[in-house]
């Protein structure tokens, strides 16, 4: 047998369902903010991710999956959408004279050492305004990350992370600060700093390495550098978080690398996942657009990590519906067809049960085996007698004290879903 590529899963029914169940929650969620949803590629130009995730990047120095075209074209797999949501809607023209909030979903692709909550395929949900200067619309978006775990049920396992970068010219001011200090010592620094330091020096405040960290301690401090007016956009967006109910932590050494973020950074972050800890990164980047080709547009938006939310969802046992709610067992060959009959007749009744009709024969009490495997809260029962009868036998296959009860067809709705 030829084996999946590494680092890319598969989500076998079991594990698909509480997928489907997350997927569905965070969309329901991002609906009701009223965000309206974009498809887009999963293959782009490479140039594409050069420009808009940034050369000195992990993600563009070393985890894409290029390819040539047939026509030698370079093209990527898509390692992240914001790159992709801001071409689509400059090169259509959604970005001109309006405003814009949108979502997408769907795989990305990123060449790394594949471990637990950190995979070479894997899913976001992405929510991105366009058009906005804020700080409103970066509150919203924090609530709409606050609304997408509570609704999940995993609120406990994840706190927020934020930061303010200031203006441009702020951020600019104070990476040449950070870069004359380190200079000097930047034997000391580890090795991925150190190339950090001509690339992408404040990629460096990210550091894993407690030495490096150690050395930051008395390194100039971003917040010292931050002009007034973009400390008035960090303090609005505080207080509307306090007022909102939503709790934070002020982290000033959380940032993003690349030269086009401003003001507002955040992270939601979780302790439960071992060193996979950011469960949502988001951030405000009012020069992307612009340097992507654009007009300059002010934009903010944020990616949910999919398979650490799932993960969360694990630890807190999510209720996940079972694949099957009602069970039809059917004995005898020719009661089979009636039985593909009665499934229609049920569906119709029942437009939010999932109904599976027994295959493959057996008795009932096989047949009652299966559909307590299957999940099902009901089974029902349909044999000769219940043919004569026209009556059928229905069994709560979960609470023994409702039991097995005869019905016509036409009362089964009522019973097994009163509100219906
Ligand atoms: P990390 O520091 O964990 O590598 P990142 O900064 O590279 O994350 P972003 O590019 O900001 O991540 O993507 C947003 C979210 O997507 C992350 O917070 C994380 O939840 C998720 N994510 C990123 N890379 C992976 C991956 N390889 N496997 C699973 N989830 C991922
Ligand atoms: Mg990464």
């Amino acid at each position: 047998m030829v084996r999946a590529v590494r680092g890319m899963r598969d989500i076998l029914p079991h594990d698909a369902r509480l997928w489907r169940y997350v997927e569905d929650t965070i969309q329901q969620v991002i609906a009701r903010f009223a965000y309206e949803e974009v498809r887009l590629p999963l293959l782009e130009f490479t140039e594409l991710f050069a420009r808009g995730v940034g050369e000195a990047t992990d993600i563009v120095e070393k985890e894409m999956y290029t390819l040539a075209d047939r026509d030698g074209d370079s093209l990527s797999l898509r390692p992240e959408g914001t790159a992709s949501c801001v071409r689509a809607l400059e090169e259509n023209g959604l970005l001109y004279n309006q405003t814009q909030r949108v979502f997408y979903a769907g795989p990305m692709f990123r060449y790394e050492k594949p471990q637990k909550g950190r995979y070479r395929q894997f899913y976001q949900i992405g929510a991105e305004a366009f058009g906005f200067a804020g700080p409103d619309v970066d509150i919203e978006l924090i609530a709409i990350g606050a609304a997408c775990w509570k609704a999940l049920g995993i609120s406990q396992y994840i706190s927020l992370e934020v930061n303010s970068l200031g203006s441009s010219e702020s951020r600019r001011a104070y990476k040449d600060a950070l870069v004359a200090y380190l200079t000097p010592i930047q034997a000391q620094l580890d090795e991925d700093s150190q190339r950090r330091l001509l690339t992408n020096p404040m990629r460096i405040l990210d550091s894993k390495n407690p030495n490096t960290q150690e050395l930051l301690t008395s390194a100039p401090q971003l917040p010292d550098f931050i002009d007034e007016e973009s400390k008035a956009h960090f303090q609005q967006l505080l207080k509307a978080l306090d007022d909102l109910g939503i709790k934070y932590n002020v982290n000033s050494s959380l940032v993003r690398g690349l030269d086009y973020y401003t003001h507002t950074v955040f992270e939601w972050v979780t302790k439960d996942l071992g060193s996979q800890g950011a469960v949502c990164a988001g951030g405000r980047y009012d020069g992307l657009v612009k340097q992507l080709g654009g007009r300059d547009t002010p934009a903010v938006g944020f990616a949910i990590g999919l398979d650490r939310v799932v993960l969360l969802c694990e630890l807190a046992n999510s209720e996940v519906k079972s694949a099957a709610d009602l069970y039809i067992c059917v004995l005898g060959d020719e009661l089979q067809s009636k039985g593909l009959l009665l499934a229609e007749q049920l569906r119709e009744q029942l437009p939010q049960t999932s109904v599976r009709l027994h295959m493959g024969g057996g008795n009932f009490k096989k047949q009652l085996k299966r559909a307590d495997a299957s999940g099902a809260t009901w089974a029902i029962l349909y044999g000769d007698e219940e043919a004569k009868s026209g009556e059928l036998s229905v069994k709560h296959l979960r609470d023994a004290s409702i039991g097995q009860t005869k019905l016509r067809v036409d009362q089964i709705a009522q019973h097994i879903s009163p509100n219906s």
